[in-house]
């Protein structure tokens, strides 16, 4: 891995202000484990009370070409974990650039969704939004791009992987699982996806100042920029919400 770009963890986590961010990566993490574990608990109960069975396995890639949302305080922490993770960190950004190059037919209708997401991370949006939005997921999944997480068929952070990917279960044959039938809502293959609450995706407790309002963003971008421009990307996304 080319470290030249990447502010090293001894000066991210060095003095007062990095103690504070280690202190809050590390506290996020245990409370996110059990969260996870809630999610899981809570969509078992789901499929079980209706007599079905979760047709997901270990190694099934599927859903992990679609677009990931995190908040800051998930990706601030997975980028503490991916420094805790060297090999884990260097495989990241080795696709990482790859993933670039895949989505650089989109680059400017999803620099426009990160925007739509930052300015209304409740997802209350206008109906001229929402389309806009829809149409950049479908065409950003029907591209198929692996996420820069994804290595061999599993997901290399899968301990502190994101809400958003912990609370998409199916119990649908796999092959139902393509691009066209998520977003199809008349297809007759259309997977059945069970899902719970995460209220912890809309959380603003951080560290310094509580935010004023979630910060949600496109999950391996937001982490690579935590990477490579540290505390200040995270002052510049969350900024007005000190002001
Ligand atoms: S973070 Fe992990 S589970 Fe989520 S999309 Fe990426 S590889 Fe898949």
């Amino acid at each position: 891995m080319n470290n030249s770009a990447f502010i090293v963890s001894s000066t991210t986590y060095a003095g007062e202000a990095g103690k504070l961010r280690k202190d809050f990566c590390i506290d996020y993490t245990s409370k996110k484990k059990k969260s996870l574990q809630r999610i899981n608990d809570e969509i078992s109960k789901q499929v079980n009370d209706r007599g079905e069975t979760i047709t997901c396995r270990k190694g099934c890639p599927v859903c992990c070409v679609a677009y990931i949302e995190a908040n800051i305080q998930e990706c601030e922490a997975i980028a503490f974990y991916l420094y805790e993770h060297p090999a884990v960190l260097a495989s990241f950004v080795a696709r990482y650039n790859q993933w670039r190059v895949g989505i650089s037919q989109i680059s400017r209708e999803f620099a426009r969704c990160e925007a739509i997401l930052h300015q209304d991370p409740g997802l209350k949006l206008s109906s001229d939004d929402q389309v806009v939005l829809l149409e950049v997921l479908k065409k950003y999944h029907r591209q198929s791009i692996p996420c820069s997480f994804l290595e061999g068929g599993d997901c290399s952070i899968h301990e502190v992987r994101p809400y958003v990917c912990a609370n998409h279960l199916v119990s649908t044959p796999e092959a139902w699982c393509r691009s066209e039938n998520w977003y199809e809502p008349n297809s007759a293959n259309r997977p059945r996806i069970y899902m719970t609450n995460i209220d912890e995706l809309y959380e603003t407790g951080f560290y310094v100042n509580d935010l004023a309002k979630p910060v949600i963003g496109f999950m391996p971008a937001m982490v690579y920029r935590i990477l490579t421009e540290g505390a200040a990307y995270i002052q510049k996304l969350t900024r007005h919400e000190k002001e």
